[in-house]
């Protein structure tokens, strides 16, 4: 009986561990020298666990528990929470921590996939691969960062099946053109034209729908045809996931206005979508 057990209880320790390749996206402290780390792996999306000594800094864990760091990790199952027990670095991303834009990028790319990666874990592996090859990106000093950053937002929305309607009218479904594109509306998940937006007599669907009584009340906003077809362009790509060639294009100064403006609309987007606020590019806005 007591050999039994012996047996049982080792078949048992070896079935509680897992292995798993992940990038770290957030982390927080827990106990004296301890932090919790919030991961998104390729073989089960989003992962936590423990980093046992980790905000020590003679800590062999302490430099690969940092954010943006790619390890395959070996992890024992606990009851309340999981503990790393081996770790092998397989990417810090190091061009990116010399770079602050860059830097401060890859950590709203973070927060993004955390703040979504319930709907990401079906497809967690294209999404890992997907997400390290942007982050390989944005270490090359050709990359334009803020192009990135769209292209990487319409690829996220599009695998999770969020794809905004830039192409026609979210009121009259007719095709929007850079004539008669408006306005943006979050709410209803796509662009509005100037006949819709201007009468608000002719959007009986949008009352029905949302009830919302009156236009006016609806958060808008306006776009101007270079933003749209900024816009248009980042999601037309987003099925392919594709992320180059174009986030090496240089810019001319009215299309990096553009651009910049594109992404707001887009970073207000997926707020909507998450019912949050992404806090970490606010950093980055406060010194450019
Ligand atoms: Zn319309």
């Amino acid at each position: 009986m007591e050999s039994y057990r012996v047996y049982y209880d080792s078949v048992n320790v070896r079935m509680n561990t897992y292995l798993v390749t992940a990038i770290n996206l957030s982390n927080y402290a827990i106990g004296e020298s301890d932090k919790v780390l919030v991961m998104f792996s390729k073989e089960l999306g989003l992962v936590k666990a423990v980093a046992k000594g980790a905000r020590s800094t003679k800590a062999k864990m302490a430099g690969k528990s940092e954010a943006l760091c790619v390890n395959k990790l070996l992890i024992n199952k606990g009851k309340s929470l999981d503990t790393i027990s081996q770790a092998e670095s397989i990417d810090t991303y190091p061009k990116l921590r010399t770079d602050l834009k860059r830097l401060t990028t890859g950590f709203y790319l973070a927060e993004l996939t955390q703040a979504f990666a319930e709907g990401l874990e079906a497809e967690c592996q294209e999404y890992f691969n997907f997400l390290t090859k942007a982050l390989k990106m944005l270490e090359d000093k050709d990359t334009d960062p803020t192009l990135l950053r769209l292209q990487f937002e319409m690829c996220l929305l599009s695998m999770l099946g969020l794809k905004p309607e830039l192409t026609v009218c979210v009121n009259c479904r007719k095709l929007i053109t850079e004539y008669s594109i408006e306005a943006f509306l979050s709410q209803l998940g796509g662009v509005g034209c100037k006949s819709c937006m201007q009468s608000a007599a002719s959007l009986p669907q949008i009352r029905e729908a949302e009830g919302i009584e009156n236009i006016a009340q609806m958060k808008r906003v306006y776009l101007s045809p270079m933003v749209w077809k900024t816009l248009v362009m980042a999601l037309s790509q987003s099925d392919t996931l594709n992320l180059g060639p174009d986030p090496r294009m240089s810019l001319s100064d009215a299309q990096q206005k553009a651009l910049a403006f594109a992404c707001k609309i887009s970073k207000r987007y997926l707020e909507d979508r998450a019912s949050k606020t992404f806090k970490t590019l606010s950093l980055l806005d406060s010194i450019t």
